[in-house]
């Protein structure tokens, strides 16, 4: 079954209600203003016949009506019964066919020729002996032709009018719906289109709409870029394979046409050797970074003693102890990888050297401050400038490629970044040209 739009519903729900509201008002006042009729006519129908009754006497033995009786008088009918029921004046109306029994002084409804009257009896003592029933007839009165008239126009405008905020709502709901349906169409068009460079356009004020089409637009920007990012990591990734791969082929090719003695052969296997652990060590990068960014790094966390692993790993470092100068603070402890961890300071270290100056020195130090601990690789060496400070995070970025003819393809330091956000801190870098470079990892003190 089709589900009508939220528009629609909305339309029915409050029409529905209009409808309600209006015929309980016209309810309520039908009945209302019914009963106000009825009482008017009974309290006339009471005074007429008092006023009768002060007209009615006896002399000689004979009933006498003064002139102010009216027999007929704004709709009352005024009859004399004698005192054994028999009428002595008055005319009985036409469709009264009832024969209702006398009552002293209550008025009651009668039904009698389909006709609903009211009837109201006085007993008129004369003399001691006998007396006379005045008996007051009224036609119970419609309802009057204001409430007639009332009814009938609201009868005719209501529905019009129901029908008119009808419409009128439902245009409402859909020019205030339609922001929604261009985010919808908008979205569905760069679903289709695959296009993320496309916004929503986003209504003004800062409504439910507003809010919704700028977080969409948000969210597109962040697709947008990520896939540009994705794109540019797999062109890049094919890139730097590509180079050795060439390498490999030209050094297999010259080696079939020119390699005749074993030297020729060894010096070719020995470049054919350096390209493959290049690109042994890329694929590597490459492998963990993914896994590191799906979180399917068998991580192996476990409480480690920072300090004993930082003078583990310096400890290992092939260099001397002039070069590389540890100060580690004691005791201080942390949850995380010692692998990956390994992998970071051997990153921070490598680079130390890589970009220092031929003798120059690294500091590694190991510290907390307040609730952080830090993990400093700091060099005097070429350092970076400024305005590429943010970008060396990036996968593949290298401040001068010729530098890094070594191996490097501009992973290590996303990994580096990578690996501190798996451990709940964050990296930062310190650096001036021609001084040197710090870099830090900053680590909750209580872990994650
Ligand atoms: P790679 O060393 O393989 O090029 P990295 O991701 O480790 O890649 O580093 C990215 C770039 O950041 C390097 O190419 C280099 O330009 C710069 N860089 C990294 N570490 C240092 C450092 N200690 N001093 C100066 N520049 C550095």
């Amino acid at each position: 079954m089709r589900h009508p739009s939220v528009k629609v519903r909305i339309t029915i729900w409050y029409t529905l209600l209009m409808i309600l509201m209006a015929a309980l008002l016209m309810g309520f006042l039908f009945l209302v203003s019914g009963s106000v009729s009825t009482q008017t006519a009974m309290d006339q129908l009471d005074q007429t016949v008092r006023d009768n009754l002060s007209c009615v006497g006896m002399a000689e033995n004979t009933l006498q009506l003064d002139e102010n009786f009216r027999f007929y008088d704004n709709g009352v009918y005024t009859l004399v019964y004698s005192q054994g029921e028999s009428l002595l004046a008055g005319q009985i109306p036409v469709g009264f066919t009832a024969d209702e029994p006398f009552r002293n002084g209550l008025t009651r409804p009668v039904d009698a020729g389909g006709t609903r009257y009211y009837v109201l009896d006085f007993w008129l003592p004369l003399d001691w002996e006998s007396g006379v029933w005045v008996r007051g007839l009224l036609e119970a009165p419609e309802n009057p032709k204001v409430l007639t008239n009332f009814m009938a126009i609201a009868l005719i405008i209501l529905p019009v009018f129901i029908l008119f905020s009808a419409l009128g709502g439902y245009l409402i709901a859909r020019r205030a719906f339609r922001p929604l349906d261009q985010i919808t169409s908008t979205a569905a068009a760069i679903n289709e289109a695959a296009d993320l460079s496309r916004r929503v356009d986003v209504p003004p004020g800062n409504n439910e709409f507003a809010r919704l089409a700028s977080t969409f637009n948000q969210m597109f920007a962040r697709l947008e870029r990520s896939f540009e990012a994705e794109q540019q990591f797999t062109a890049d990734a094919s890139h730097e394979l590509r180079t050795p791969v060439a390498v490999i082929k030209s050094a297999c090719e010259y080696a079939e046409k020119y390699g005749d003695t074993p030297e020729e052969q060894r010096e070719t296997l020995a470049m054919i050797h350096r390209q493959a652990d290049k690109m042994s060590a890329l694929i590597g990068q490459l492998l963990s970074i993914t896994r590191l960014d799906q979180g399917t790094d068998t991580s192996h966390w476990e409480t480690l003693d920072l300090s004993a692993w930082a003078r583990e790993v310096c400890g290992e470092q092939p260099c001397s102890p002039q070069r590389l100068i540890c100060r580690i603070q004691p005791d201080l402890t942390c949850r995380g990888d010692r692998a990956l961890l390994t992998r970071l300071l051997q990153n921070l270290i490598d680079n130390a050297f890589k970009y220092g100056k031929p003798e120059g020195h690294v500091w590694v130090t190991l510290s907390r401050s307040g609730n952080e601990l830090l993990l400093s690789v700091k060099d005097d060496g070429i350092g970076i400038p400024a305005q590429l400070q943010d970008k060396v995070w990036q996968r593949f970025f290298q401040a001068d490629p010729s530098r890094s003819e070594a191996g490097g393809a501009g992973l290590g330091l996303a990994m580096v970044a990578q690996i501190a956000r798996v451990h709940g801190g964050f990296m930062s870098l310190e650096s001036s040209p021609g001084l040197g470079s710090t870099f830090t990892l900053h680590l909750p003190a209580h872990a994650p």
